[in-house]
């Protein structure tokens, strides 16, 4: 079946007074409808920058360097100002990480509310009963008088509830999510992470879920994509990453035993060493300086997306068949 979402060969550069960053490079991955793909990875790995460039929100000083973005006919990493006003917020919504992003906090709920359903020709009770029953969706308890609560009167886990309830009013074939559960404690994240899963499913919509929390990627999503430095590492299948994960960065995130991702682990594990300087990304791959299989053929060679066993693509020279005959 065709993906919603095809990202093929993205770049993008942020121009900064110290130099050119590359902060995605050759980005190659797909968004199958009705299903959810994590984006893993550390922080400054280009995990968030995906996602705004899924959105047409990427910051002033960013380009696109390469590559293209196909949702059907539109090109969304070349789409202007026009088409994101068609796009955005109908096709594509995004709940940030902060609720306070999307949020007027000198506007009631309710009234954020209709205004996003500006497009619908429906009276404004119709609209007001459309408001109420999406923040009945997302389990927000006496919805009908959260109409007229001001953002900063509900709680931080009930602001994020609204937020998502607002994107999914404008029913979007695509949600992106970056890291919405970041700023809420343990079980306010997994009581989210449930409730996006059980919307997903009743939506029927695509979910980018960007997140450094490994335990709440297995449990969310159907696809993963392990970003390092600006590229996929490794993408495939979440059973594949994480019953057997192939690139030395997912065994090390992981820390080779699959049974820890069930422990409530919510940072990503520490791997010595850095991220390496993405003015000057390394000519070979870009792992080798942290990777304990490094030889001679990752300093010379970028390693290519080759084809793992169980469908999933591994950005790394042992698993190049050729080095399996030599
Ligand atoms: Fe490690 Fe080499 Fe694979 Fe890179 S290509 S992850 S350095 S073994
Ligand atoms: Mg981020």
């Amino acid at each position: 079946e065709e993906p919603l979402v095809a990202v093929e060969g993205l770049s993008v550069d942020f121009d900064t007074p110290r130099g050119t960053i590359q902060a995605l490079r050759d980005i190659d991955l797909t968004v199958p409808k009705g299903k959810v793909l994590g984006i893993v990875g550390e922080s400054g790995c280009g995990k968030s920058t995906l996602a705004y460039s899924l959105i047409g929100l990427l910051a002033e000083n960013a380009r696109v360097a390469g590559g293209a973005i196909r949702m059907g006919e539109h090109d969304l990493a070349r789409l202007g100002a026009a088409g994101w006003r068609d796009l955005r917020g109908t096709r594509v919504a995004m709940i940030f990480q902060d609720p306070m992003t999307a949020l007027n906090p000198v506007t009631t709920i309710g009234q954020q509310m209709l205004d996003i359903q500006y497009r619908d020709r429906i009276s404004r009770s119709e609209k007001r009963a459309r408001a109420v029953e999406f923040l009945e969706q997302v389990q927000i308890p006496d919805a009908a008088s959260k109409l007229d609560a001001y953002p900063h009167q509900l709680s931080g886990g009930m602001r994020q509830r609204v937020c998502i309830a607002m994107a999914l009013l404008t029913q979007p074939d695509l949600l992106i999510a970056d890291e919405p559960t970041t700023a809420l404690d343990a079980t306010l994240e997994m009581q989210i992470v449930a409730l996006l899963r059980e919307l997903q499913q009743k939506f029927g919509c695509s979910v980018v879920f960007v997140s450094h929390h490994l335990g709440t990627v297995a449990e969310l999503c159907d696809d993963v994509a392990v970003m390092y430095a600006g590229e996929v590492v490794e993408r495939g299948s979440a059973r594949s990453l994480f019953h057997d994960p192939q690139h030395p960065y997912t065994q090390a995130l992981l820390d080779c035993d699959p049974a820890r991702i069930k422990i409530a682990t919510r940072t990503l594990p520490t791997i010595p060493g850095t991220l390496p300087d993405l003015r000057q990304p390394p000519r070979g791959c870009a792992f080798r300086a942290r990777c304990p299989h490094a030889w001679g053929r990752c300093e010379r060679e970028h390693p290519p997306l080759y084809p793992g066993a169980a469908g999933q693509r591994v950005r790394c020279h042992l698993s190049d068949p050729a080095e399996d005959a030599a």
